[in-house]
Order: structure tokens, then sequence, then C-alpha cells
């Protein structure tokens, strides 16, 4: 099986887990049939680490981005972004950025000038936009739709199928996590089994979200085998077929 594990932080594992070392993480990874990563982006400042992991590992992409709850009122223009991009030729998108409503109630505008700014940077660079979105599809959507012709890829999607249309209108990806393999997240469910394939991805989210079996242990980029496992049995298809839809739609995005 080929699968693309769309969103991890390598860079935010505990690797005191995996004899401290990110070889035994990736060739975890291979075994399980992880055979490329997406390593995403969580402050400017680890474009170092991402660039530096993009060389060492040739299955690692990388992404640049500040994550929507991370420091707290800075807002980096999308010229900054942009020219980080421009480290690595495998850096390939951009974001982790959205809203997140959950942890910021009050709906700061720091947060919604910072997404704004990462959308020029993805339509500058032509690159694909990772959101986090949490609290917040109504007014993600609406700010998507303001910037036509971005390519943005809605990150551990939690959304209903309702939702998950409207993203599709908007020619968003959506990607699935650990989280859809939960036992009350009969919506999310719903989502995966009806969404067109063409539009899907899997991701582990790692360390964080671990799927069932795991749930509430570390993960790591080899457990998205489980994500493509639980969505092949929702909808009645072999895994086969999901790791390589997906893996078809990661390919897209990075040429
Ligand atoms: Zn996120
Ligand atoms: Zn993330």
């Amino acid at each position: 099986m080929h699968i693309v594990d769309s969103h991890c932080h390598l860079h935010c594992l505990d690797l005191s887990l995996y004899q401290d070392t990110l070889d035994v993480v990736i060739e975890n990874a291979r075994q399980s049939g992880v055979m490329q990563m997406l390593n995403v982006c969580l402050h400017l400042e680890q474009i170092d680490t991402i660039v530096e992991l993009c060389t060492r590992y040739e299955n690692v992409y990388g992404s640049v981005g500040l994550h929507p709850t991370e420091k707290p009122g800075e807002v980096p223009c999308a010229s900054e972004i942009v020219d980080l991009v421009s480290r690595h030729p495998k850096i390939m998108a951009i974001g982790e950025t959205g809203l997140d409503f959950y942890y910021q109630k009050d709906k700061p505008l720091w947060q919604q000038q910072r997404f704004e700014e990462h959308i020029k940077a993805s339509l500058l660079t032509k690159k694909p936009l990772i959101i986090h979105c949490r609290d917040a599809f109504d007014e993600v959507l609406a700010t998507l739709a303001a910037y036509p012709g971005v390519r943005a890829i809605f990150h551990c999607f939690t959304g209903d199928y309702a939702i998950a249309k409207r993203a599709l209108d908007l020619d968003c990806m959506i990607s699935f996590s650990g989280i859809v393999t939960f036992k009350n997240a009969k919506a999310l469910q719903e989502a995966a089994q009806k969404i067109p394939l063409e539009s899907m991805l899997v991701e582990t989210d790692s360390p964080y979200l671990a799927p069932t079996p795991f749930r509430g242990k570390p993960n790591q980029p080899a457990y998205t085998v489980h994500v493509v496992d639980f969505i092949a049995a929702l909808r009645g298809v072999l895994p086969e077929t999901i790791a390589a839809a997906t893996s078809e739609n990661f390919k897209r995005l990075i040429t």
C-alpha cells in the first residue's frame, strides 16, 4: 500500500519513545505503507527544522506558517511567508493557518488578519493552504469565499457532511484524522462516507490525536493506516482504494 500522511508534526514528536531518532519513526511509517508525509509548520521559527527534515528524508515534505493559536497578536505579512517558502523546493504548502474560536473565544482580529496574510501567501506562491478550523466553519468558509482561486485543505476535519459540501463547493480538500475513528464521531463518519474520493486526504496530526486503538497515546505517521482502514470499512471498499485515491490527491497538490 502507498499511503500519504498529509499532516504531521515530526518536530513535535517525543523522540525518547523512538530510540531518540526520527529514522525509527520514518521506518515505522514505511512498514505500515506510509510512504510520504507532510511535516507541518506551527511557528515561522521552525523553518530551519522543516528545511532540515525535507533535506534529510526524501519522503518528507514541509510547509511554512504560524498556527492560529500560537503567538497571540503577531501577524506576519504575506511577503515574509512567501520568502520562507523559497528556502526549500519541498516546501509545498502554506500553514497551518485558519481560525480557532475554541481556544480564542473572543474571536480576536489578529487571528483573522493572520489567516488572510497566509491566504495571500498561498495565492502568491500557488501553494495549497492548510486550514486549521475549530468552532469557526462559517467564518473560515466566508473568508475563503472572498479569495477565489485559493486551494485549501481542511486539515483534521471535524464537520458534518453539510459543512463538507460547503467546503467542496469552494474546491477545498478534506483531510480526515484519527478523530474519524472515534465512536462518538457519527456525523464526521457520514462526511467521510459520502464525499468524493477525489477531494479526500488522510492524516495523523501526530503526535496528537491518535486513532482508535491508540487513542490517548502518542500518535505517529505509521498510524495513518488506521484512518485508511476505517474509512475503507465505512465506504465498503478496500483500504488500497482509499490509499491510492488519497495518495493521488496529495500528488496533485505537490505538482
Ligand atoms: Zn491543526
Ligand atoms: Zn497540526
